[in-house]
């Protein structure tokens, strides 16, 4: 069987011209042997698998051909040139300070640079990674750098330029190799391809040049990979399964449920590709890119930014049209946004999720509102505002008896205090209906609602009614349930209630009597605060406890009355007063409050 070599060393270029992507580079090298101005040394700094090394190699045969062609180029003939594509050359020295950097290694290379060349002019010593040299090993080669024999030439290659001392750079020729781009990659997967009898269209070419990122060595490594993959027959379906790529497709699609509004879709989307193994932070940046992508691709001018094949560009061009710049650029902020906050993001799927639904809503009609800079954020209430507001002052005049279900259309006097949940009343008010959705037995903003409650019952049913209210027997009150259910009602206060609840977290609840409890509270403003929401607490603790009995007496306290506790030591003061044990366990285990 023929010896197998990968792509990247075969087809590794060994003439100037043949160098891909590099050409105003290769230009200025071919004219500095031209004229015969040579630096001493050269570095060469650009991305990993762009040519550095290649070029180096080319340069240090070329100055050594003892024949070289007009053009600049090696002749490839003569004996130096053969020593040089066979690699058994003594005038070139190739070092790497990734593995070699100590001062040894240094050392050794500079024995080599005293000795002449025996064949050809100069001796060529590249050093590869020269910024991972060690300081000790950098001071030990200046001294060479600064004054080097006449037949030395020094080609320093990095991938981190900024990692270079200044002492260096101010005694180098510097050369900047770009990267690659995508039509240059693929153009010359495509010549491999040929060379090679692999059938490949231009898609899956285009896949793999974009998944290098701009490295010829990388792109041709995974054109190998794929190749022995697929047989030699690469198609964009294999080439994006084999290189766990996520599929162009999906984003088209995304993208139109966007322009659509279709927020249903894009979760379905979204959790297709999940279960297909892609990672959400990789979708979101993939997005994003699809979204730039349709941004150069609205205007002629930006249009050579679009790095993708011929056949799918004219599609970009498609759903361009379909966008507005305004929606590009704020699903681009979104998507931008989330791919900054999904490290720190505790539900990552939430994060791309709510991204997704952003995006979904900025051509919403609403947005006009919005301006489109933000998504919109505006969320149906649930608690909508009623027409007829509630007076503050009228309910704290109320007398604590009132109970706000018991309106005069509904039963007679003698059955107040007792139970409107018996009979079922048809409520046309929406937010009744909403309440019942919720679970919730009240709304806060609607303590008057009741009053449109109307009940249609004949008089039978009335009767029977009364009669069952009778012998319905009213539940104990406890301080256990009262606690419970006070509890429970600051759990369900809607978010604008956050101060109250508050407030309600540090008040002391006290039974009193069998069915009256006190609450104190700090001052008058949190007494009339309480008034405001003392009919729906009333009526979810009566309903909870299973009282309609129970009463609740809202009391300013003394002076001097009303502790806060703050500090951690009043906070287990507090704790103390609950359970003696504490203080007994702090004593026992000769523990300090901090
Ligand atoms: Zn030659």
């Amino acid at each position: 069987m023929e010896n197998y070599i990968v792509s990247a060393r075969k087809y590794r270029p060994v003439t100037f011209d043949s160098v891909v992507g590099q050409s105003a580079l290769t230009t200025t090298l071919k004219n500095a042997i031209k004229t015969g101005k040579l630096a001493h040394a050269f570095l060469f700094c650009g991305p990993r698998g762009v040519g550095k090394t290649t070029c180096a190699r080319i340069f240090a045969k070329t100055i050594n051909c003892m024949h070289p062609k007009e053009n600049g180029e090696a002749c490839d003939a003569c004996e130096s040139c053969m020593s040089f594509n066979e690699q058994r050359s003594f005038n070139i020295h190739e070092l790497d300070a990734a593995s070699n950097n100590s001062v040894d290694d240094i050392r050794g290379l500079i024995e080599e640079v005293r000795i002449p060349p025996q064949v050809g002019k100069y001796k060529v010593f590249i050093i590869d990674e020269v910024h991972m040299l060690s300081s000790a090993a950098f001071n030990a080669f200046l001294k060479t750098l600064e004054e080097p024999p006449h037949h030395a030439i020094f080609i320093l290659a990095t991938t981190e330029k900024h990692k270079i001392l200044p002492t260096i750079l101010s005694r180098c020729q510097i050369y900047d190799f770009n990267r690659m781009s995508v039509a240059d990659t693929v153009r010359h997967l495509q010549y491999v391809a040929q060379q090679e009898g692999v059938e490949a269209d231009a898609e899956s070419l285009n896949v793999i040049a974009q998944k290098a990122d701009g490295g010829m060595r990388d792109a041709l490594s995974i054109f190998d990979q794929v190749v022995s993959f697929t047989g030699g027959h690469l198609t964009y379906d294999k080439v994006i399964a084999n290189l766990n790529v996520l599929d162009y497709e999906y984003y088209f699609r995304l993208v139109d449920s966007f322009l659509e509004n279709k927020v249903k879709d894009c979760m379905l989307l979204f959790n297709e590709i999940l279960n297909k193994g892609f990672q959400g932070d990789h979708f979101i940046n993939g997005l994003a890119k699809h979204l730039r992508d349709l941004m150069v691709s609205k205007d002629v001018a930006t249009l050579p930014l679009l790095e993708v094949g011929d056949s799918v560009k004219q599609r970009y061009q498609q759903q361009a049209e379909k966008c507005s710049a305004k929606f590009l650029f704020s699903a681009l902020k979104i998507c931008n946004e989330c791919d900054l906050g999904y490290r720190a993001s505790k539900n990552k799927r939430l994060q791309v999720e709510l991204a997704l639904i952003q995006c979904a809503q900025l051509t919403a009609p609403d947005d006009a509102v919005s301006g489109g800079l933000r998504p919109a954020k505006i969320l149906k209430p649930i608690f909508t505002e009623q027409p007829v507001a509630v007076k503050p002052a009228a309910v704290v005049s109320a007398p604590v008896a009132q109970q706000p279900q018991v309106q005069k259309t509904v039963v007679s006097p003698s059955v107040q205090q007792q139970p409107v949940d018996t009979p079922k009343p048809v409520v046309k008010s929406s937010q009744s209906v909403m309440g019942k959705k919720m679970g919730l037995g009240f709304s806060i903003r609607n303590v008057n609602l009741n009053r449109e409650v109307k009940y249609e019952i004949s008089p039978e049913q009335q009767a029977a009614r009364e009669a069952a209210l009778q012998v319905q027997q009213q539940k104990p009150v406890t301080q256990e349930k009262l606690t419970f259910y006070w509890n429970e009602f600051m759990q369900l206060l809607p978010h604008e209630e956050a101060a109250l609840r508050g407030r309600m977290e540090s008040m002391e609840v006290k039974l009193l009597a069998p069915e009256l409890f006190e609450v104190v509270v700090e001052n008058k403003q949190v007494q009339s605060e309480m008034e405001r929401v003392r009919n729906s607490l009333l009526l979810h603790l009566q309903k909870g406890i299973g009282n309609f009995r129970l009463q609740m007496n809202v009391r300013v306290a003394a002076p001097g009355e009303f502790v806060r506790a703050f500090t951690p030591i009043e906070k287990y003061r507090e704790m103390c007063k609950k359970n003696d044990a504490l203080e007994k366990l702090r004593q026992e285990f000769f523990l300090d409050v901090k």
